[in-house]
């Protein structure tokens, strides 16, 4: 099977290794926050930084997932394949996105019904009440 590619191990076992080593790095920076204690508590810039190091760190956890998931999939040899449609995924996309789940068509479809939820409700009618309640 071509499919299980060894370059596409082997870039996804370097991403694993990367992920890993930025998970310790995170760890090891929560560790001296604590160290620096009170003094950092009030303070807002360190608040957003500890904010945006999590969301980093969460980022990571969830590709560190996702690059877990497709070496399982290469185990059991259902790597390559759509988790939507069940076709197999177009080659070029697996080598610049090792970690696809999807092929493009179901991607499409996931990231059209994601643009409907949380960002149609925030163009909606909530803000726009609130706003005039507000200048009222
Ligand atoms: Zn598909």
């Amino acid at each position: 099977m071509t499919r299980n590619d060894d370059r596409l191990r082997r870039l996804l076992e370097e991403e694993r290794e990367l992920l890993q080593t930025d998970l310790t790095h995170f760890a090891e920076v929560e560790y001296e926050d604590i160290g620096a204690g009170n003094h950092m508590a009030d303070d807002a810039t360190a608040a957003f930084d500890q904010a945006s190091d999590l969301t980093l760190r969460r980022n990571a956890e969830r590709r560190l997932y996702r690059v877990d998931h497709a070496l399982k999939k290469l185990e059991a040899n259902t790597y390559g394949y759509c988790e939507g449609c069940g076709e197999p995924i177009d080659f070029a996309r697996l080598k610049a996105l090792p970690d696809a789940r999807f092929c493009l068509d179901c991607q499409r479809k996931r990231e059209m019904v994601g643009a409907t939820g949380p960002r149609a409700y925030e163009q909606g009618q909530f803000h726009l009440t609130s706003s005039r309640e507000h200048s009222a």
